[in-house]
C-alpha cells in the first residue's frame, strides 16, 4: 500500500511539473500584459476622459489572417499601439535589425525585433482603418517589464521603448490635438468591433489565424514549385550563388525574392 501510494504521488508530481512547464511561457506573457494593462488603467483613471484604452485586439488583414495587438490607447493626439514584452534578462537591440538579443547569464537568445513586430501591427491597423482614418497619427510603443534591463544606447526614431511607469510620460509628450470629438467616437466604435472579450472568442480567433497562415504557406510553396514568384508573380529561375543553389525572381532587382534549394 505504501509503495503504491508513493508511486502514485510521484506520477502526479511529474504530471504537474510537465503541465506547469507547458504553460510557463503563456503565463509569463499574460502576466506582462496584465501588468501593463494595470499601468494603463491607472493612467486612464487619473487622467479621466483623456485616454481611452483597448486591450487585446485582433485586426483582420487582407490575406484572411489577423494581427494581434496587446493594447491601443486612443487620445486626441492619435493612437498609441503598445507591444508588451515580459523578459527577465539583459536586452540588446537597435531599431532596424531583424532580431534583438536577450542575455540570460551566459546564454544568448534571439527574438524578433519588437519595433519591427509593432510596425507590422501598425501596418495591419492602418490597412484595416482605411482611408477614413488615414490622417490619424499612430505612435509605436514597446513596453518591457522592469525585470528586463535594456542595455542599448540606440536612439529610436520611430518608436518608444519604455518601462510601464514611463508610459504616462510618453503619452504626455504629445499635446497637439489632432482628432475631433466625432472622429474619436467613430474610431472608438470601430476598435470595439475587434476586441476579444473572452477565452472562447480568443481561441476561435487564434484557430482562424493559424489556419490562414498555413493556407498562405501552402500557396507560397505551390507557387515556388511551379516557378512562380509568390511576391510579384514573376518567373523563378534557378541560379547558383556563393551560398548554394537558389531560385530567384526574374524581376530582380525590382523584386528580391529568393528561395534556397540546397
Ligand atoms: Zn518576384
Amino acid at each position: 500500500m505504501g509503495l503504491f501510494y508513493t508511486l502514485f504521488l510521484l506520477l502526479l508530481l511529474v504530471l504537474l511539473a510537465r503541465w506547469i512547464k507547458s504553460k510557463e511561457a503563456e503565463w509569463i506573457g499574460s502576466y506582462g500584459e496584465y501588468k501593463v494593462r494595470k499601468a494603463i488603467k491607472k493612467i486612464e483613471s487619473t487622467l479621466s476622459g483623456k485616454y481611452n484604452a483597448f486591450h487585446n485586439l485582433y485586426i483582420p488583414k487582407q490575406d484572411g489572417s489577423t494581427s494581434q495587438i496587446d493594447h491601443i490607447i486612443l487620445s486626441d493626439q492619435g493612437l498609441f499601439v503598445i507591444e508588451t514584452k515580459n523578459y527577465s534578462s539583459w536586452i540588446f537591440g537597435d531599431e532596424t535589425s531583424k532580431y534583438w538579443t536577450q542575455v540570460i547569464y551566459k546564454r544568448k537568445e534571439k527574438f524578433l525585433n519588437p519595433i519591427l513586430q509593432n510596425k507590422g501591427h501598425i501596418k495591419a491597423l492602418r490597412g484595416w482603418l482605411g482611408e477614413e482614418f488615414a490622417h490619424i497619427p499612430i505612435h509605436s510603443v514597446v513596453v518591457f517589464l522592469p525585470r528586463a534591463k535594456f542595455k542599448s544606447n540606440a536612439h529610436f526614431a520611430h518608436a518608444y521603448v519604455v518601462y510601464p511607469k514611463q508610459l504616462k510620460q510618453v503619452l504626455e509628450q504629445h499635446q497637439t490635438k489632432v482628432i475631433d470629438r466625432e472622429t474619436k467616437q467613430r474610431l472608438a466604435q470601430k476598435l470595439e468591433t475587434v476586441l476579444v472579450k473572452d477565452k472562447t472568442q480568443e481561441k476561435e480567433m487564434k484557430k482562424r489565424h493559424i489556419q490562414a497562415v498555413r493556407t498562405k504557406q501552402k500557396q507560397t510553396e505551390q507557387h515556388i514549385q511551379q516557378n512562380r514568384c509568390p511576391k510579384c508573380g514573376g518567373v523563378l529561375i534557378v541560379r547558383k550563388g556563393k551560398y548554394g543553389t537558389f531560385k530567384g525572381c526574374n524581376n530582380y532587382p525590382k523584386c528580391k525574392f529568393t528561395k534556397s534549394i540546397g
